[in-house]
């Protein structure tokens, strides 16, 4: 009740943002060490050598560092900082940072401003309390973090001090990856590498192919009272207990609705903090679900545009909390209410700005066009188990399959007329076509392809729109940079062997779109058991699937071993993406982050019931029979259905009881055997186990007067704003 006077108390602090006096242009990117303040800034030969490295992935000579530190120094010195970071991703999925003063004491006791080259590349945070899933011994415990030069420095502005934050990579002493941004890199290399050789067939002179990503943000704000009267929300991030409100998202009333005002203000700020770290934010509106929420960038390269995701979900949370709001960033905060995913926008674009998955206006674009297309195609065909895996969490467990989100089936939806142009070609080009005449590659040129072709579906997990390929089963709290890896890693792989095939047969002098025409048929062929452009929410689309041989891996469980088959280990390997100890480590990671999920929420679970609902249930049933036991000391007898009540009442609490009391002993059982085995059991047995005490949670709130009840409940969470 205190809590709802507050949200409905709030008031506006005034206006803090004034885009008329600031406008987004010169607002823009102020706080990144960007190519403009490096050109403006660094002796042109300096200039030059970073660009090559950002531009072409060429090495850094480590000469060139001295003098970039400390011109990055003096510049983040004027904005205002007094520390540096090395800002890093390590495998919690959150980011990391280790603040040093740019101080040095001097010899006559003062202190002097000190940053060098060897500062800038290379630091040593203590690794030991990041996870490693069994690389680091604990005498090992030393890692490096490496500056990543092709995403920019930042400032991270606070009321209280700034810092400048240097983007960088983040590995054991032996060289294995202990974070996600490392085999992103990697994997964008190897892309570049085998997607070059298809260009340089066509006459392309193109250096570099950059994997280029735009993730679509889904997230609920909610008001921080009722946040912290939440325990399942501040320590799970999802509601534990809570009945479904009468009015949930049926009347659809909330999306592309209007903004309320102080979420509007929140988000505005958020945007302004967002342009100054120079993130494209683009669209903002409402989503499914009441309180729901969506921010969507434009697109960057995958390596920058990862970094500025996560910059997208810290900043947004941090600005919510001077609105009195808390962002929610769980896959399912709420059940029985939409949940939030993150759509990756996923293509390939070379260093001359040319996008390799959009159809071109030319014959030979086409042909270009049609051989990734396919390549994607194939790859997501073979490795659809992997894109799985990229995707699995224990939160995301809960939208996958649930109607709501793409299924756990990876399956590619293309579209009428893509499909068509496909079955053609998977024909040999030879029946005449819905768009006219017939289709030979290197000489027809495509119809346009309507843009949101894949709009119209949103039930597929991986579809073509246009001009790009959406991932669209991506949990909304993950980073972007696994779903890439692995895209970047199986495209790279398909591209090779086509590359391979066609150099072959050129140097033998055959003619480049012949062998194209005659590979695309044999290409489809190989893959069209995983186009699907029907509904992916049906059952009949689940056997349909089975029959087709696609995997259908429901819980993160059932995926997660996948990573580690003979099949995952050479393709990792052979594009030196993961070291087959690597691929050991994350797997274990992930198990271990699954068992660490539910057993938090396990005891969650028990506090809340125990402490919270529990003692709430058992005043309602002593007013009950007091006022039973009253009417009969009064001489009247207590109606028949007042008695019901209580017995129902006291029924629930029993049940309550038990299931809490099987979930302890559940959760205190000693499970023996492997990781595997271990979430296994959080799985099977836990999870039930939580649910049914949930169910007799909740109907108790079915039962309890609001004023006695505890915890905020749905309707005031999400309809109070
Ligand atoms: P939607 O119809 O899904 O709203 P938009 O065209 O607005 O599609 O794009 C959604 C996201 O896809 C945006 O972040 C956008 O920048 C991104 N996007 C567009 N083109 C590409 C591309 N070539 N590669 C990666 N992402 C892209
Ligand atoms: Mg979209």
């Amino acid at each position: 009740e205190s809590a709802i006077a507050a949200v409905t108390g709030w008031q506006s602090n005034g206006t803090r943002i004034n885009f008329k006096e600031t406008p987004v242009r010169q607002l823009f990117g102020t706080n990144v060490f960007s190519e403009e303040v490096m050109r403006a800034r660094l002796p042109e030969h300096v200039f030059k050598a970073i660009k090559n490295t950002i531009k072409k992935g060429a090495p850094l000579d480590s000469g060139i560092a001295d003098v970039v530190a400390t011109v990055m120094k003096e510049w983040a010195i004027e904005k205002g900082a007094t520390h540096y970071t090395h800002w890093f991703q390590p495998m919690t999925g959150l980011t990391a940072e280790k603040h040093d003063s740019f101080l040095s004491p001097t010899d006559n006791g003062s202190a002097i401003a000190e940053f060098s080259g060897s500062e800038l590349v290379r630091g040593e945070p203590d690794a030991s309390s990041f996870p490693s899933g069994g690389i680091r011994a604990t005498f090992e415990a030393r890692g490096y973090t490496a500056w990543d030069a092709t995403s920019p420095a930042f400032i991270l502005e606070n009321p209280n001090g700034t810092t400048l934050c240097i983007p960088t990579a983040f590995c054991s002493w032996t060289g294995e990856a202990l974070d996600k941004k490392t085999p992103l890199l990697r994997s964008m290399e190897a892309l570049s590498k085998q997607a070059l050789r298809i260009l340089k067939l066509f006459g392309s002179n193109a250096s570099r192919v950059h994997t280029t990503c735009g993730p679509e943000q889904e997230y609920f704000l909610i008001d921080q009272n009722f946040y912290y009267a939440r325990p399942d929300l501040m320590n799970a991030g999802r509601s534990l207990f809570g009945a479904k409100p009468p009015k949930g998202q049926e009347m659809e009333d909330h999306y592309f609705g209007a903004i309320p005002e102080r979420v509007l203000a929140c988000m505005l700020e958020g945007e302004l903090e967002l342009y100054k770290l120079g993130v494209p934010v683009k669209t903002r509106h409402n989503e499914v679900a009441p309180a729901q929420y969506e921010i969507a960038p434009l697109f960057e390269n995958a390596n920058v545009a990862t970094d500025h995701n996560m910059l997208v979900m810290e900043t947004l949370k941090r600005v919510a909390g001077r609105y009195g709001l808390q962002m929610l960033l769980h896959e399912k905060p709420f059940a029985g209410v939409n949940g939030s995913g993150k759509h990756l926008n996923w293509s390939m674009a070379d260093d001359e700005g040319n996008n390799l998955l959009k159809p071109g206006d030319t014959p030979h674009e086409n042909a270009q066009f049609l051989l990734f297309l396919a390549a994607v195609i194939r790859a997501v065909a073979r490795h659809g188990d992997l894109l799985r895996v990229s995707i699995a969490t224990a939160s995301n467990d809960h939208r996958l399959g649930a109607n709501e989100a793409p299924p756990a089936i990876i399956s590619i939806f293309l579209g009428d007329q893509l499909q068509d142009i496909v079955e053609q070609i998977e024909k040999g080009g030879a029946k005449s076509t819905k768009a006219g005449g017939t289709m030979t590659v290197g000489v027809t040129t495509l119809p346009t392809l309507p843009r949101d072709a894949g709009d119209r579906n949103r039930t597929s997990p991986f579809a073509f729109t246009g001009n790009k390929f959406e991932f669209r089963a991506v949990g909304s709290s993950q980073s972007i940079g696994g779903p890439n890896v692995v895209l970047n890693t199986i495209a790279a792989e398909s591209i090779d062997e086509i590359a391979t095939h066609l150099e072959k047969a050129v140097a033998a002098g055959k003619d480049l779109n012949t062998e194209i025409q005659a590979l695309l048929p044999k290409l489809i062929a190989e893959s069209k058991h995983v186009i699907f452009n029907g509904d992916g929410y049906t059952e009949a689309w689940h056997k349909e699937a089975e029959s087709r041989g696609l995997p259908n891996r429901k819980t993160t469980v059932d995926s997660l071993p996948d990573l580690i088959t003979p099949k995952s280990i050479a393709l990792f390997g052979k594009y030196g993406v993961f070291s087959e100890r690597e691929i050991h480590s994350r797997y274990e990671i992930l198990l271990e982050n699954y068992k660490k999920t539910i057993n938090i929420e396990s005891q969650i679970t028990i506090q809340m019931a125990n402490r919270q609902i529990l003692p709430a249930a058992l005043r309602y049933q002593s007013e009950l029979a007091q006022s039973i036991g009253n009417l009969k000391a009064a001489g009247a007898s207590a109606p028949k259905a007042q008695t019901d009540l209580l017995n129902d009442v006291s029924a629930t609490i029993e049940d309550l009881l038990t299931k809490t009391h099987t979930l302890s002993k559940a959760v205190e059982a000693h499970v023996s055997g492997d990781s595997l085995a271990h979430a296994k059991y959080s799985l099977d047995v836990i999870i039930p186990a939580m649910n049914a005490v949930r169910a007799a949670g909740d109907k108790l709130e079915g039962l309890v007067p609001d004023d006695l009840w505890p915890l905020p409940t749905y309707q005031e969470m999400l309809f109070i704003k």
